[in-house]
């Protein structure tokens, strides 16, 4: 049988941070007592009429604009049927074959669409459960009930677990960027459903695809993926077949269990909402959803690569805002030194020393100018001190600041310029050890490790590197 590749694509939920509901003026607030943002709008009751949140279509023409989309010059409100507790209308305010936001890309990834919605409101279940005589019940709260939602719906461009869950991070990060929701997937603001099948490599059809329902960490989402393309691997392989379901990723016990056999659209029955106009966004509307774009992750990434920097670095600095701004100034302080080296000393000596001294927060907050790192990284590189001198020097600078240069005179870590000086520990460690000497002699170069160790331990690493290895060589 042909080897089974994976076909992913994803659906995100954003909960749009506006001050009030998608259709009345209900304060949005997270964590109050239950159903005290309510009014006959959000609560069905007979007669009332929906008014659309234009803050909440402007944050959408921004998402679409940060994702490339078509912006629909008329897209319809539609009503989306279904009955359960947490509608009391039995329909949600959505929209179906003519949303506010068509096709785009993010990335590597193509974008189906974006479309503006109402959220349901929240569920709580308490007590035990019984079909008669459970003394359980299940309570709703309406505060959630009317959020407005972006709902955002990629192409099956993702081919494996861990590509899904850095391509929704990259989403996020652009999203959170754009201000206009929390994304906090603990909270719910962000919610991501997976659409997953498998097929023959190759092949351009897609297989039958299951859904697994709000994941809620990248992780889960990695790895509930994970565990369902395993399952529908292992099906396929011994001649069964997939069914469409909707699936719930348990990840304390990492099982798969089936909520329901997946709805078609016209389970919906989908109708045009008659109390909403069409909506048609402005000129002006459109001009400022562009303008206001600030620089997104994905444009960041690819300005840092040019600069020299790796992927995973562009990648890293990209997402976290604050630390892109500490590395730009330092870049800025830094002149002459390649970016590249000052993006690893950021990214990597710097934040190892953070975590070591456990201070919180990241490069922005510490003690550490932008300036004052340059200075250091100049030390290292013009070999005034070794590398593992400068991180020495770092870690002083991350306890109580100041100038690399004091800290060096200080600490007397200055690299050892007298080479008279050095010679003479080299050749005193040499024939401290006769053993590593000989293996030398015999080609195993390994055993010169033991007689750059003890140099460097007699110079307290201010000795550099290569000067030990070629005096080394040299009196062989
Ligand atoms: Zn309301």
């Amino acid at each position: 049988m042909a080897e089974l590749e994976a076909v992913i694509g994803l659906e995100i939920h954003v909960q749009l941070a506006t001050k009030t509901k998608m259709f009345c003026g209900c304060e949005l607030s997270f964590g109050d007592e239950p159903n005290v943002h309510t009014c006959p709008v959000c609560l069905a009751h007979p007669g009332v009429l929906p008014v659309p949140n234009e803050q909440a279509i402007r944050y959408a023409l921004q998402i679409g604009a940060a994702l490339n989309c078509e912006i629909a010059p008329r897209s319809i409100f539609h009503r989306k049927n279904y009955f359960y507790p947490d509608s009391p209308k039995a329909y949600q305010i959505s929209q179906y074959d003519i949303p506010i936001c068509g096709a785009g890309r993010l990335g590597d990834v193509r974008i189906h669409r974006a479309h503006l919605e109402e959220d349901a409101a929240k569920m709580i279940h308490v007590g035990e459960s019984g079909r008669i005589h459970g003394s359980g019940a299940s309570l709703v709260d309406f505060n959630r009930g009317g959020t407005p939602l972006v709902e955002i719906v990629t192409e099956p461009d993702l081919r494996d677990a861990a590509e899904a869950a850095q391509w929704a991070r990259l989403l996020r990060e652009t999203i959170r960027q754009l201000g206009v929701s929390d994304v906090n997937m603990e909270e719910g603001s962000l919610r991501v459903d997976a659409n997953v099948s498998v097929r023959p490599a190759g092949s351009e059809e897609l297989g039958t695809k299951t859904e697994l329902k709000n994941m809620n960490s990248f992780r889960f989402l990695q790895r509930g993926v994970e565990a369902e393309l395993a399952r529908q691997r292992e099906l396929v392989e011994s001649g069964g077949t997939v069914e469409q379901e909707t699936l719930h990723f348990d990840p304390a016990s990492g099982s798969l269990t089936s909520l329901r056999s997946k709805e078609e659209a016209h389970d919906y029955r989908y109708f045009p909402e008659p109390d909403l106009v069409p909506l048609v966004p402005s000129e002006e509307q459109l001009r400022e959803a562009r303008e206001s774009l600030p620089e997104l992750p994905v444009a960041r990434i690819a300005r840092y690569q040019e600069m020299g920097l790796a992927y995973d670095v562009a990648l890293t600095l990209a997402t976290d805002p604050r630390t892109a701004g500490y590395f730009e100034n330092v870049v800025e302080a830094g002149e002459g030194i390649e970016p590249r080296v000052l993006a690893n000393w950021v990214t990597g000596e710097l934040a190892a020393a953070l975590r070591q001294a456990e201070v919180d927060g990241g490069a922005a907050d510490s003690r550490i100018s932008p300036p004052d790192l340059a200075k250091l990284v100049r030390l290292v590189q013009e070999k005034k001190i070794s590398h593992g001198s400068g991180k020495k020097v770092l870690a002083a600078m991350v306890k109580g600041g100041g100038d690399p240069e004091k800290i060096v005179e200080r600490e007397g870590l200055a690299q050892m310029s007298d080479s008279g000086e050095l010679e003479a520990i080299v050749e005193k460690a040499m024939a401290d050890n006769p053993d590593a000497v000989e293996k030398i002699r015999e080609g195993n170069n390994k055993a010169i490790g033991a007689i750059v160790g003890a140099v460097m331990r007699e110079t307290k690493g201010r000795a550099d590197g290569g000067e030990v290895n070629r005096l080394i060589q040299e009196k062989l």
